[in-house]
């Protein structure tokens, strides 16, 4: 029986990642900072809940204590930031979204390590975004929607993304990839994504569903690779 545990799994493409893991016959953590909306969405799908704030240290903590063993680990929680023009934005900015996007994958995967270190078969998914690849930033040939004005969560992103090279590299033992989503139509964006939720979650589950002889280091869309 696989132990899979999901950060932001209350809803949108951490709810769909836990439903179709349900599926497929995971033993599901739904991780929510909010209770009530995280114990009704476990209850929904035939889950466990545990409350689990990404960027508050003691409830990384009590969670990794509470879930006891893991073999599974989706970092998918994450916030898009502030949308404002670039002269405007502040370091409080840039360190709101880095504390839920970069430390907030770095405190879980660092609480969860030990339990996953104990795993026959140890994976981490970062859900990462497009728009945390340097190399389609820089490509004049592409220009939207990988390259839009987003300094803060494409940064964000991008260490993220240099996260997932390091801590393959530190942990051989681990299967840790980076996956792209695609523009899925969610809060997160307002539901202007042009793809369904189904559609996003379907690399993170690929991803989280590989064994030992699967890919490490990679950075992955449900097209294929994605430049780093
Ligand atoms: P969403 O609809 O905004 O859901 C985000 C989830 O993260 C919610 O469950 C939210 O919980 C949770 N969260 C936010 N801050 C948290 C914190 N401090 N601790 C724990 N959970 C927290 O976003 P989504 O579209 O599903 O995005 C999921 C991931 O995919 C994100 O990492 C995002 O960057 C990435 N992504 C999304 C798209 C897209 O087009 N949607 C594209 C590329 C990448 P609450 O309900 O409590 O706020």
């Amino acid at each position: 029986m696989t132990t899979t545990l999901i950060t932001g799994a209350n809803k949108s493409l951490g709810y769909e990642t836990a439903r179709q893991l349900v599926a497929l016959g995971h033993t599901v953590y739904v991780a929510a900072r909010d209770p009530e909306r995280g114990r009704k969405a476990a209850d929904e799908l035939g889950a466990r809940f545990v409350q689990l704030d990404v960027t508050d240290d003691e409830s990384v903590r009590a969670a990794a204590k509470e879930v006891g063993q893991l073999d599974v680990l989706i970092n998918n929680a994450g916030i898009p930031g502030p949308f404002k023009p670039a002269n405007e934005l502040t370091v409080q900015d840039y360190q709101d979204v880095y504390d839920v996007n970069v430390f907030g994958a770095f405190r879980v995967l660092d609480a969860f390590l030990p339990l996953l270190e104990a795993s026959d078969a140890p994976v981490v998914v970062n859900v990462s975004s497009g728009l945390g690849s340097i190399a389609m930033a820089t490509d004049p040939t592409v220009r939207e929607p990988a390259w839009i004005p987003a300094p803060i969560y494409s940064s964000s992103k991008a260490a993220l993304n240099m996260l997932t090279a390091q801590y393959a590299h530190l942990y051989p033992a681990l299967r840790i990839n980076a996956v792209d989503p695609g523009y899925t139509a969610t809060d997160f964006n307002h539901h202007s994504g042009h793809q369904t939720i189904p559609e996003g979650a379907e690399i993170i589950v690929r991803l989280a569903t590989i064994d030992r002889t699967g890919p490490t280091a990679t950075y992955q869309r449900s097209a294929g690779v994605v430049p780093w």
